[in-house]
């Protein structure tokens, strides 16, 4: 649990690290583990014994890939290219709705039920997180054998790797080898 979002954007982390790149582990390998952890998450309302599909949890990890691709594009970094059409796609099958909720207060919740529906929650945290400014600072890790989820709680949110002293220190090793390596080149 290093570096947990707030609130309900950790949910959003925790999606997102449902892939363990370093550790080789996949949480999300089957229909019935998707539907385990979208209940452990409080995503699936007031539904029972929901079954999901193949394609639902193809989706759902679908999802997960272009939400990675976002939280690496927080580092001024350009977005992957059809990764904002995946969240738009997964958005139209939540059927997520603007309810007044009185007060002055909206939220946005998904019509559709099943993984399509627990799914459009997830959208629904960070469409809030976008309007209250915490989504920026959630990022992966551009560690190519790391890619995880963290949140910057920098105060300038200059936070690049997931952990300074294991990623952040594995590319300084890198570099330093590939800069002494340069320099061991004959010729
Ligand atoms: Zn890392």
């Amino acid at each position: 649990m290093s570096n947990p979002a707030p609130g309900a954007l950790e949910t959003v982390r925790a999606f997102v690290n449902t892939r363990d790149t370093d550790d080789d582990i996949e949480l999300l390998s089957a229909p019935d583990e998707l539907v385990a952890w979208l209940g452990e998450h409080q995503l699936l309302g007031d539904e029972r014994d929901l079954h999901a599909t193949a394609a639902d949890l193809r989706r759902a990890i679908e999802l997960r890939e272009a939400l990675r691709a976002h939280l690496l594009s927080h580092h001024h970094e350009p977005l992957r290219d059809g990764a904002a059409a995946v969240l738009d796609a997964a958005s139209r099958r939540a059927r997520l709705t603007v309810r007044f909720a009185g007060g002055d207060e909206i939220v946005l919740e998904p019509e559709s039920g099943g993984v399509d529906g627990a799914l459009g929650r997830l959208l629904a945290i960070i469409a809030d997180a976008i309007a209250e400014g915490s989504w920026q600072r959630l990022k992966a890790c551009p560690a190519d054998t790391c890619q995880w989820a963290f949140y910057d709680a920098s105060r300038n949110r200059s936070a690049v790797w997931c952990d300074m002293r294991v990623c952040g220190n594995r590319a300084k090793v890198r570099g330093f080898r590939e800069r002494t390596r340069g320099g061991d080149q004959p010729g």
